[in-house]
């Protein structure tokens, strides 16, 4: 062996040497031991110093401080032309953002994580724009499977990080039905934090005849089973709107980590996200 090759050898194995340091000092500092010595939330959870999340272009700014969890949430709303055309009034646009606006305040709650109380508070500062590119809520008449309902979840939402500019959020409409748009937001607003769905997609493409391909559904993202999110959870979707310690667990967890968190097992995981460590204790 030469003498170069030897010491580039060394070098890598230190570096692997050091790797394994570093892995093992994060493993020892287990979140539910803080917290279980009496240690903080922040304590327990923040990653970094200062905020999560609020670089860039993202327009969330999520603080973890003592035992209270702030989301600072700044979402810019696009209304697709058809809106703009006069299908919408001014009014009626307005409506539609207080309702949104609702819809993510309904995180807020006093919330039993790990036998702890934390302090969720949701401050929302709504704007608007007519240039779809800088919208982080695109309101679009309806979807192209003709039903109403609400997206994140693309390949960027799959890799989702706290601190990264955040996937738009898409959220379909076939105005004047009525649509409950708050608990749509609602849902929406829970990938915006880090959470995948509950509900599985084969269901889905049984719902809109797609029967044939509900294998191919289930195997994206089987249903989370009832012990990890209830039948009323806000992440199965479709109007529920329970919102558990659990999912705040998870929150935490996919902050601390910078990794979206599963329900379940799915094809996500290959990609960076993770089955959620919240379900493992
Ligand atoms: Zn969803």
């Amino acid at each position: 062996m030469n003498k170069a090759l030897k010491r580039t050898l060394s070098i890598l194995l230190a570096a692997l040497i050091t790797l394994g340091v570093s892995i093992a000092a994060s493993a020892a500092a287990d979140p539910r031991a803080i917290l279980a010595s009496g240690g903080s939330f922040e304590a327990a959870f923040k990653n970094y110093s200062g905020e999560w999340a609020g670089g860039g272009m993202s327009p969330i700014k999520m603080r973890l401080q003592g035992d209270t969890l702030t989301f600072d949430y700044s979402p810019v709303f696009y209304f697709a032309n058809a809106f703009a055309q006069g299908l919408l009034t001014e009014a009626e646009i307005a409506g539609i953002m207080d309702q949104c606006v609702a819809g993510f305040k309904r995180w807020e709650g006093v919330y039993q994580v790990y036998g702890r109380e934390l302090t969720l508070t949701v401050d929302v500062h709504p704007g608007r724009t007519n240039n779809s590119l800088s919208a982080s809520v695109k309101v679009l008449p309806k979807t192209i499977l003709g039903f109403s309902g609400g997206d994140v979840m693309t390949l960027s939402g799959i890799m989702w990080k706290p601190y990264n500019p955040l996937p738009k959020m898409y959220l379909h409409t076939d105005y004047p039905k009525d649509i409950d748009f708050e608990t749509l937001a609602m849902h929406e607003f829970g990938h915006v934090l880090g959470l995948f769905d509950a509900y599985g997609y084969g269901k889905i493409l049984t719902a809109v005849g797609m029967d044939s391909l509900s294998w191919l559904g289930d195997w994206l993202l089987p249903e989370a089973p009832l012990e990890r999110a209830s039948s009323d959870a806000v992440m199965r979707g479709g109007g529920r709107d329970y919102i558990s310690p659990t999912d705040i667990a998870m929150i935490l967890w996919g902050c601390r980590n910078s990794r979206l968190q599963l329900y379940t097992e799915s094809i996500a995981t290959w990609l960076g996200a993770e089955i959620s460590q919240a379900f493992f204790d």
